[in-house]
Formats: C-alpha cells, sequence, structure tokens
C-alpha cells in the first residue's frame, strides 16, 4: 500500500495517508501534487507521494509522552552505548538518579543490560562510554512516523521535508 506525505499549506508535515485518499484530495482539487514515484495512475495523474493542501490546516499541538515505548523508539530500538538491537534492553538514566538525574527525554536513553550494569552509578564520562547519540525530545509522533519510514528506506523524496532526519 502507497503512502503519501500530507503537507500543511505552510508545507510542513500535517500527516500520512493512503494513496486512494491522496488522490481524492487532488482530484477535488483539495491538494496539489508536491512529489510522485514516476508510475502513472491516470493518464495525467501520477501517483502522489507528496501532496500539499490548498488551505492551512491548524494543528494543536500534542506532547509526545515519556514513555519507555518512546524512548525505545525514539532510539530505534538499540543500546545508546554499544548499537546493540534485541531483546535485552532497559532503559539508562545518563545522569544517574540517585546523583539527581531526572527523568526527562534528554536524560534517559536505551541502554542494553551490559552497558547499564557496566556505567553503574556513574555519569558516561566517568565509565568512559560514549552516547552514539545526543538524547532530546522528538519533534512530534508524525515525525516519528516519517522518520520510521524514511529508515525503512522506502519514501527518500519525503526527507526535505521533515527537519532534522
Ligand atoms: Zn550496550
Amino acid at each position: 500500500m502507497s503512502k503519501v506525505l500530507v503537507l500543511n499549506a505552510s508545507y510542513e508535515p500535517l500527516n500520512i495517508t493512503n494513496w486512494r485518499r491522496a488522490v481524492i484530495l487532488l482530484l477535488k482539487g483539495k491538494a496539489e501534487q508536491v512529489e510522485h514515484n514516476g508510475k502513472c495512475l491516470y493518464p495525467e495523474l501520477m501517483l502522489p507521494t507528496v501532496i500539499r493542501l490548498r488551505h492551512y490546516v491548524q494543528v494543536p499541538y500534542k506532547e509526545i509522552p515519556l514513555t519507555r515505548r518512546n524512548i525505545l523508539h525514539r532510539d530505534n530500538h538499540s543500546c545508546q552505548y554499544c548499537s546493540y538491537t534485541g531483546d535485552e534492553l532497559t532503559l539508562d538514566h545518563v545522569i544517574p538518579r540517585s546523583r539527581k538525574g531526572g527523568d526527562s527525554w534528554e536524560n534517559i536513553v536505551t541502554a542494553c543490560v551490559r552497558c547499564n550494569v557496566k556505567k553503574g552509578n556513574r555519569t558516561p564520562k566517568e565509565a568512559n562510554m560514549v552516547l552514539r547519540n545526543q538524547p532530546r525530545q522528538p519533534y512530534s509522533s508524525l515525525h516519528f512516523e516519517v522518520a520510521k519510514h524514511i529508515k525503512n528506506g522506502s519514501y527518500q523524496e519525503w526527507r526535505k521535508y521533515a527537519i532534522g532526519l
């Protein structure tokens, strides 16, 4: 099923839809085609991969909850110290809780059991362990979704519409 990235009139990503819905928006004149994949759908219509709404839609800001699931997702289900991917993943407080490290997007990362035990009650610097990525708050859940699709290797043309990917 071919997916289509829908941009707001401001060119910011709004959501992801399927190609049928996207084509309906195009045919109704509610959106314009921005990118297509070169496949012909009708004589004068290429299969869209990115469309843009003609009218701006107001979107309320939605905060992403700080949960184990969302942190694992942000970190690609891989240990942020050794890149291990597998079942035995834990959450590590970069600055340990016992040393006043808080629960925040910036202070919690995915770590495998081995690294977590090895690091123990120390900061990464003290333990001589290097974080692969600087932990930070994700932009939005849509950003999550878009990143997933791009990382899967498809939808490369979405990249230029998503900041920081
Ligand atoms: Zn590890």
